[in-house]
């Protein structure tokens, strides 16, 4: 017999499981299935981002700037460290850790909330005038009758032809976060925000690291300025990035990989590395939905087709996150999963796509939200641009961080502020300040109105809001 919900979501990543959280706040009796295992063979959700995107990175991206500034910025405060090492096993059980707390910490708002969580992977089976009928195959098969089913089955690494995952020495980003021991040499191919964020990693841990991009300019969606500023404080600390490099060949052998490109200028080039990290994108995650089998709809590139809120071809089957058209973030696929329940619960969901932040977890960090300046050029949108160093922020030159700037671009006119661009130490949270600003409409001349603590890098936001306006409040 099968167990009746309103509503059934696949797949328990940021997208699925706030919205089943959501869904169920909402007096939704609804169901959950998961089909991630942990180490144990046991339940692990939270999906990519919990365990092998967006947690597990920033746990080793902390542990491994702890090391670079042990090593090169504690002298400057006047601390002293003898004989520095890396307890590679200890940061991955570290991580490790952190993921498990967040794995547990998913399975109780399940349970606070009255969703049911289901082991195993779920596929559609049929639908019929009462809904649609969905398996779960796990350790306890199951039949699931769904009113409404939302898919949030997310996305995985895409794997360049000719070089297929191993995990040992070609890897993805599940084993780019769980490489036993530093390499001494470490190929990269993909200069994108997991490209960047791993490479860091291992860089700042000892590794010498080279960044292969086929793409002719660095950071392409990233504001120019920004973007510049990233590529000099990167090549500075030792990231080696080739632009414009197209691979033609990675061979696997006994001691590492070789990857032969083209470079820029036409030459024929080898690169030998221990290992090699491909980071070229992830693709919509389907496989064994069995969508064939409702008549669920896929785009051309394989996403689930939804339209603007989320609906898909199929009455009452939604679908939510990286399986779906924007960009693949986790509060994005949060923001929708959110968004989705409250229509079912007849509320009026809401996702702005105008004001969702990006963030790439480098040191210094790079965050932006709204339009770059190259975007505003194309558009002939006529604006002002007003931008800050950290050099002159008190607060960034006492942590000793002063790379980077905050940049605000504004509506000539209106004065309504377009996008704000950062890169430099903590730009992750300052970035929020923009988002609730560009949310309320606000002006630059609102932001500099504003008052802000002192000292704090907050302060160059200010200032830069000023700058819109040519004005300074800082010499
Ligand atoms: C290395 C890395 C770092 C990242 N860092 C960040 C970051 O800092 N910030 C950020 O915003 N984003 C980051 N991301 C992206 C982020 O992880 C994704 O955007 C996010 O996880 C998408 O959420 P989702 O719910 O759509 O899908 P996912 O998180 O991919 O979850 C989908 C879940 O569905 C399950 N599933 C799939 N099919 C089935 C099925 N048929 N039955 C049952 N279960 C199924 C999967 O096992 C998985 O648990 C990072 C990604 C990577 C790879």
């Amino acid at each position: 017999m099968s167990k009746t919900f309103d509503v059934v979501v696949i797949g328990a990543g940021p997208g699925g499981y706030i919205a089943a959280i959501r869904a169920a706040q909402l007096g939704l009796n609804t169901a959950c299935i998961d089909e991630w295992k942990s180490a144990s063979g046991g339940p692990a959700p939270g999906g990519t981002c919990t365990n092998v995107g967006c947690i597990p990175s920033k746990a080793l991206l902390q542990s491994s700037e702890h090391f670079e500034h042990a090593g090169h910025a504690f002298a400057d405060h006047g601390i002293g460290l003898k004989d520095l090492s890396i307890d590679v096993p200890k940061m991955l059980a570290r991580k490790d850790h952190v993921v498990k707390q967040n794995n547990d910490g998913i399975l109780y708002l399940f349970k606070k909330n009255k969703v049911s969580f289901f082991h195993g992977r779920g596929s559609f089976v049929a639908a019929d005038e009462e809904g649609y009928l969905v398996d779960v195959a796990g350790d306890k098969p199951e039949q699931l009758r769904a009113r409404q089913v939302i898919v949030a089955t997310g996305s995985s690494a895409r794997a360049l032809p000719g070089a297929e995952f191993d995990e040992d020495r070609i890897l993805s980003n599940d084993g780019a976060l769980r490489i036993g021991g530093v390499p001494k040499t470490l190929g990269v191919i993909g200069s994108g925000v997991i490209g960047l964020e791993m490479g860091s990693v291992w860089r700042r841990l000892g590794a010498q690291v080279t960044v292969l991009e086929a793409l002719p300019t660095f950071l392409s969606a990233v504001d120019k300025h920004i973007a510049k500023e990233a590529q000099k404080v990167f090549a500075k600390q030792g990231l080696q990035i080739h632009l414009g490099a197209k691979i033609n060949q990675v061979k696997v052998g006994k001691k590492g990989v070789a990857v032969h490109y083209t470079d820029a200028a036409g030459a024929e080039c080898k690169l030998d590395v221990e290992r090699l990290i491909v980071s070229i994108g992830r693709v919509p995650h389907t496989e064994g939905l069995n969508a064939e089998a409702v008549g669920l709809k896929l785009d051309e590139r394989g996403f689930v087709a939804v339209d603007d809120e989320c609906r898909s071809n199929l009455p009452n089957v939604w679908a939510v996150g990286d399986v779906v058209r924007g960009p693949m973030l986790a509060h994005k696929a949060e923001e929708e999963g959110v968004a989705v329940a409250e229509r079912i619960a007849g509320q009026h969901g809401h996702v702005n796509f105008n004001t969702i932040p990006w963030v790439i977890y480098t040191s210094p960090e790079i965050a932006w939200v709204g339009a770059t300046e190259q975007q505003l050029e194309a558009e002939g949108r006529a604006y002002r641009a007003g931008s800050f160093p950290f050099m002159a922020n008190g607060r960034a030159r006492a942590l000793g961080d002063t790379t980077g700037m905050v940049k605000m671009l504004a509506d000539a006119k209106t004065d309504e502020v377009l996008g704000v661009h950062i890169i430099g130490p903590m730009a992750s949270e300052l970035i929020a300040e923009a988002v609730m600003a560009m949310e309320f409409k606000a002006s630059a001349e609102d932001i500099a109105r504003i008052c802000h603590a002192h000292p704090s890098l907050s302060e160059a936001t200010k200032e830069a809001a000023l700058a819109v306006d040519k004005r300074t409040l800082n010499f």
